[in-house]
């Protein structure tokens, strides 16, 4: 995989701009002991540590570059209820009992982030609402089947629209159909990250950045090894995300062909007239497409259009990627034409074949948390609480996610790039209607 760009696409970031992080602390050096060892300090990593410090466990978490430096981050900061996936593989692997508790534990990861913000005090500019838009007849009809579906089964109550009533909803000529729900919502991803990382900390948790496990010896005792230290723990978590296999030998070469890092990018407007912005997006919802490589954009607490998509199946950062982005924003709102661009950055999703998130155990004391599929800033939460639960021997609502069947991307590592650019040519075509 070519990921080495990763932290190069981050150099632009609105995030990174908008947040004083704290200088990096002390290295960790020698050989220290845990209860847990939790490798990454992205949501997942960091919702696990909070959970387990909650519980009474000793927590060390061992990240590689900044905490949240990278999808957790740099992501749309959409905080989406439901699944990537939607609920089909938990009703057809899992029957429909499971699948009403997944749809349940989806709504409980949107209430994770609240319950935080609530009780760390976390100033990450949250905002409740969300728009999921339709640009073509055949999408709109698919969109309205969808939310009726999530009603009648699921309770989730939504607003519809068609034709010139979407324009109650967002000011733009793209759309002809809209349903907007207000349980998701939005905030400042790294706001949020870095508040969680404050929240572990006052636990008693200890985070080391600049610090990659480079190898993880296995058994009754997990050994990680980082440059100039290393860390004993009875279970381990593997909350690395897309970066897991980056930074030296593979920590666990069995889970990853489960995911596949897909390349996604965002711009950011120069601050506009909060009058306008009310215009456009009355609601200040965040905003989706239904098209397989989606448009996902919102509003900043300061008034910045944040926009996102464009997506790179070969992890090579597309060619006029600003220029591009800035056609694609100025489709979908022509008032937006000519507003100076003032960041550009992106990040990998980890999506897995079926994009239905992908937890699980290898060996008997070595947790994963993976494939959250471009939904993870609720569900890192909800993962972090049920690996918790899992670790102190409550594996119930864990379970319902280990027990659904993942298929491996085909090809190896060499492969496996080249084959989903050509599956995906089919699906950018299918978005055109
Ligand atoms: C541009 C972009 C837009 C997105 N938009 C949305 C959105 O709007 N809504 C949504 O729900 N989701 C979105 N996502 C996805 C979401 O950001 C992720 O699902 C989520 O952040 C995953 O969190 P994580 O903690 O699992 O992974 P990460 O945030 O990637 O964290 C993993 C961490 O593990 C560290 N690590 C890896 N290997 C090692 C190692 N060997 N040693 C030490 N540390 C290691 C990495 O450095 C990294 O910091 C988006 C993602 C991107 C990139």
């Amino acid at each position: 995989m070519l990921l080495q760009s990763d932290t190069q696409l981050n150099q632009n970031s609105y995030y990174e701009a908008s947040v004083q992080r704290d200088p990096v602390g002390p290295a960790l050096q020698g050989d220290i002991q845990a209860d847990v060892l939790v490798v990454g300090a992205g949501y997942t990593g960091l919702s696990a540590a909070i959970e387990l410090a909650q519980r009474g466990y000793r927590v060390v978490v061992l990240e590689a570059q900044r905490i949240c430096g990278s999808a957790s981050g740099r992501n749309g900061g959409q905080a989406i209820a439901g699944f990537a996936c939607g609920q089909e593989p938990f009703e057809t692997q899992l029957g429909k009992d499971q699948a009403r508790l997944a749809w349940e534990m989806s709504l409980e990861s949107v209430r994770i982030i609240d319950e935080r913000i609530a009780q760390f005090d976390i100033a990450c500019d949250r905002v409740n609402g969300y728009l999921y838009v339709a640009d073509s007849e055949r999408k709109a009809r698919a969109l309205e089947a969808d939310m009726a579906a999530l009603e009648k089964h699921y309770g989730l109550a939504s607003q519809f629209a068609r034709g010139a009533q979407v324009q109650d909803y967002i000011q733009s000529p793209r759309y002809c159909a809209s349903a907007y729900e207000s349980i998701s919502g939005h905030l400042h991803p790294l706001k949020y990250g870095l508040g969680l990382a404050r929240a572990a900390r006052s636990l008693g948790v200890q985070i080391f950045e600049d610090c990659a496990v480079t190898r993880l010896e296995r058994g009754a005792q997990l050994l990680a090894h980082t440059a100039q230290g290393k860390v004993r723990a009875s279970f381990g978590i593997l909350a690395g995300n897309c970066m897991l296999a980056e930074y030296g030998a593979a920590l666990a070469p069995e889970i990853s062909a489960r995911i596949m890092p897909v390349g996604t990018y965002m711009i950011s407007t120069a601050p506009l007239d909060a009058a306008l912005c009310r215009k456009l997006i009355p609601s200040d919802a965040a905003v989706c497409d239904n098209n397989f490589v989606l448009d996902y954009f919102r509003f900043s607490a300061d008034h910045r259009m944040l926009f996102g998509g464009r997506v790179s199946y070969s992890t090579r950062t597309p060619t006029n990627l600003q220029a591009v982005m800035e056609k694609r924003l100025g489709q979908v709102f022509p008032a937006l034409r000519g507003v100076p661009t003032e960041y550009v950055w992106g990040g990998f999703v980890d999506i897995s074949m079926n994009r239905a998130p992908d937890f699980g155990r290898v060996g008997r004391n070595l947790y994963y948390l993976q494939g959250f599929s471009g939904h993870g800033v609720a569900l890192t939460g909800l993962a972090g609480r049920l690996v918790a639960q899992a670790v102190c021997g409550q594996s119930e609502r864990f379970d319902v996610f280990a027990k659904l069947q993942h298929h491996r991307f085909p090809g190896g590592p060499l492969l496996r790039t080249p084959s989903l650019v050509l599956g995906m040519a089919y699906h950018r075509l299918m978005d055109a209607f």
